[in-house]
């Protein structure tokens, strides 16, 4: 009986050892996938900006080369557009470098006291092409002292959110950005009048290279707002988001302020 149940155990082992390295074949197989899928959705985010930086100057050498005659506004836009072009591939490759130094908590902050109004001044100046016929209007509450922070940093999360906000919304919407003091902390929200996002993906749009998938195709790489909440969290803040009632999405993050003469 003994040898019996000794040779029932070893063959219940034998099975459990089976379907472990069966359930590890398939992650690895799922995690394979996932990597290839993600190395696709890069190359051709990387490729589709390059391909128009090339288009244009392409033509542009062409007309020099061949002296065709090419008026000055068509030899602007093809300009612009290869500008244009060149800075979104800035972006993107700037999106991955950030998330590489985030992930090896490699990113250093330097903080300073920053005039929040400069702040959303400056994102929005920044912002100002990309903008698109999207109209913002701007409520910043006027007791907000000044705030530490790394300026650069959190203007590049306001981009981002204004960024998301232009390209998840109807053109001519209006996009809000408002500022406030609450409980010890700077809160800052951009609001637009999209359709807004899942409830059961409030969170993990969050997460890193997760994207809501859209009939519209917007393009991405759903690092953005993994980034955003990096920056944000480095800082000791929150960022979340959630849907307006009258339709559209909000996005806030705080950053904690400290009171005068406290340690940093
Ligand atoms: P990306 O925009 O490159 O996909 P993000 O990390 O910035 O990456 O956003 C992740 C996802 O969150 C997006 O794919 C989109 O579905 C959703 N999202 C972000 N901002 C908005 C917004 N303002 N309105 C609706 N959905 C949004």
């Amino acid at each position: 009986i003994r040898d019996g149940i000794a040779g029932l155990a070893s063959l219940a082992i034998e099975r459990v050892r089976l379907n472990q390295q069966a359930q590890q074949a398939a992650v690895l197989q799922m995690t394979e996938k996932l990597q290839t899928a993600l190395l696709n959705s890069i190359s051709h985010d990387l490729r589709t900006p390059l391909s128009a930086v090339e288009g244009s100057l392409s033509s542009l050498l062409e007309a020099e080369t061949n002296g065709l005659q090419m008026d000055r506004e068509t030899r602007l836009d093809l300009l612009e557009n290869a500008t244009e072009e060149a800075e979104r591939l800035n972006r993107l490759v700037g999106n991955l470098l950030d998330m590489t130094r985030i992930e090896a908590g490699a990113l250093r902050i330097r903080r300073r006291p920053c005039d929040v109004q400069d702040l959303i001044g400056t994102a929005l100046t920044q912002f100002q092409r990309r903008l698109q016929d999207r109209k913002v209007s701007t409520h910043i509450a006027s007791d907000i002292p000044e705030v530490e922070m790394d300026f650069v940093l959190i203007e590049q999360v306001l981009e981002r959110l204004l960024d998301n906000a232009v390209k998840y919304s109807p053109p001519g919407s209006e996009i809000n950005v408002e500022a406030k003091v609450r409980d010890g902390a700077l809160y800052i929200s951009v609001a637009d009048r999209g359709e807004g996002i899942p409830p059961e993906d409030l969170e993990r749009i969050f997460g890193k290279f997760y994207r809501v998938q859209r009939p519209d195709g917007v393009s991405g790489t759903g690092l953005g707002l993994s980034i955003c909440k990096g920056i944000v969290e480095i800082h000791g803040g929150r960022i979340w988001a959630e849907n307006r009632p009258d339709g559209g999405a909000k996005f806030t993050f705080t950053i904690p302020i400290k009171a005068s003469g406290e340690s940093k």
